[in-house]
């Protein structure tokens, strides 16, 4: 133990209370003249206590907890079902040009004619690369637009003059598909998993009535398998009046590859933040376009713009035959992220963004064949596609888990890959490398991961239950840390007691 706590550059940083006096910074005002208090009863009684740091102490406190932070930036990122890909710099200096960066959502339309002929040039990339007939750009996250896209549906039964209260999921989905569902109040009727791990067409016609609204399915779903029965799955949904919403968060997997407008989706939320780069995680910033076919493209909400260039703010603006379910968002969504994701398609091309396909499916299944001797592989028998599902099989009878094995991923100095998803295998490590890893940068992570499996397979235990051991805390207390959150700071316990 060192007297500072430090070990070299893991550093130990106290709370901003515990650096923060607020005795002596800050500015020296005047007391304001006698005045009225126009607050009631409401006015504070008690200090604010914000803690009071000179401008270098600020800076210090916030880059020395940066430095305690994992990213993209700093190495391999492999989680599964997120996307953490390398953002280019120059997706950046586009979103920071002054043009786009400093327009103000209530500025007069006539004033940002460029910035509507960015929306308009990346509604068509993405109406060309997923085959739709139109975009809903405002979604601000995925989830967002799951809701947009089922919201369109459930306008399109609307107008048809009838009401559907189901609809169906597969049991692998994204937690965010049963949710957008029931808080839209449908009842949700899951669809069990194949032992394949895809979904059958067979056990979706089964489930299927004239109550079911839509189905919704991940595709490449979260095994990360690409669904072969789509187009028939949409058939089948089809002929019974119901709608095929598509959770698109997987499109990096098959961007110029597959269209699904072409296997017959209705609607299909694209992560811009995921499949077409932007710094993500920790909550933000996202933005979830949504893509609509012919027969859900009337629905859209407001505000949009039609093909001609030409914006609807307001409902009362539509012309006959648009009939938007209502609004979203107050203004047009992320800009800053329509930038960064059209800059990202710009500098690679068609072919380029099909590369970046194939390149993230190929770094998958190079791990899932490196690793298959010594990890259990959940579906060996298929390719897999951005992703490779490992199960925790060969981990059993050496009390070893899935949390364990990610612990001491920490230690070896990567992100744990996503665990304990999907929910169809049991212990699930989802590892996806994305197309932005070199072949050294695979080789190291596959030889780390091949000499955990070993140590765990050779009785090592202490490596896995000590871990991590080099991370400036060690296990912390997850559950009561979620459950029993401290959001106040109340002063007294000692940091490392606080946390460990
Ligand atoms: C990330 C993800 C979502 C949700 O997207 P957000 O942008 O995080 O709201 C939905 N479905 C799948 C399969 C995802 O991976």
């Amino acid at each position: 133990m060192t007297f500072t706590g430090n070990q070299g550059l893991r550093i130990q940083e106290p709370l901003i209370f515990e650096v923060g006096r607020n005795d002596t910074t800050g500015v020296d005002l005047e007391e304001p003249a006698a005045f009225a208090s126009r607050l009631g009863g409401l006015a504070r009684k008690t200090p604010i206590d914000l803690p009071g740091l000179s401008e270098p102490e600020t800076m210090r406190h916030y880059v020395r907890l940066s430095r305690q932070n994992y990213a993209i930036d700093l190495g391999m990122y492999p989680l599964g079902s997120c996307t953490m890909k390398h953002n280019p710099r120059l997706n950046e200096k586009m979103a920071r040009l002054p043009g786009f960066a400093d327009i103000h959502p209530l500025q007069p339309v006539s004033t940002v004619p460029g910035a509507l002929e960015l929306m308009g040039e990346l509604s068509r990339w993405l109406t060309t690369m997923t085959g739709m007939a139109a975009v809903a750009l405002s979604p601000k996250a995925g989830a967002q637009g799951e809701l947009a896209g089922m919201m369109a549906i459930r306008a399109a039964i609307a107008a048809r003059g009838e009401t559907r209260g189901t609809v169906l999921v597969p049991e692998s989905a994204h937690g965010t598909n049963p949710a957008t569902a029931a808080a839209l109040g449908y009842k949700v009727r899951p669809i069990k998993a194949e032992p394949s791990g895809f979904v059958s067409a067979a056990a979706v016609r089964e489930a299927l009535d004239d109550d079911v609204a839509a189905i919704m399915l991940t595709n490449p779903n979260t095994c990360g398998l690409f669904d072969s029965e789509a187009a028939e799955i949409a058939a089948a949904i089809h002929e019974a009046g119901a709608y095929f919403y598509a959770d698109g968060a997987n499109f990096n997997a098959i961007v110029g590859k597959t269209r699904p407008g072409d296997l017959g989706v209705d609607a299909m939320h694209i992560n811009l933040h995921k499949t077409f780069s932007t710094p993500h995680g920790g909550g933000g910033p996202g933005a979830g376009p949504v893509v609509l076919s012919e027969r859900l493209a009337p629905y859209a909400p407001v505000p949009f713009l039609r093909a001609d260039g030409t914006l609807v703010e307001r409902a009362e603006d539509c012309a006959e035959g648009e009939m938007p379910f209502g609004r979203l968002t107050a203004f047009h969504g992320q800009m800053g992220m329509y930038v960064r994701a059209l800059a990202y398609m710009m500098s690679h091309g068609a072919d380029g963004l099909r590369q970046a396909s194939e390149d993230a499916v190929l770094a998958a299944n190079y791990i899932k064949a490196s690793l298959q001797d010594v990890m259990s592989v959940s579906f060996p028998d298929h390719h897999a596609m951005h992703e490779v599902l490992f199960d925790d099989t060969f981990l059993k009878g050496t009390g070893i888990t899935t949390l364990d094995f990610a612990k001491a991923m920490i230690d070896e100095g990567f992100h744990p890959m996503t665990m304990y998803f999907p929910l169809v295998v049991s212990g699930a490590m989802l590892v996806e490398p994305t197309e932005s890893e070199s072949l050294a940068s695979l080789d190291l992570f596959i030889a780390a991961m091949r000499d955990l499996a070993m140590a765990a397979r050779d009785g090592d235990t202490a490596r896995f239950k000590e871990a991590p051991r080099y991370a400036p805390r060690r296990r912390l207390d997850e559950t009561r840390a979620a459950r029993k959150p401290v959001l106040t700071y109340e002063g007294g316990a000692p940091v490392a007691e606080a946390a460990e």
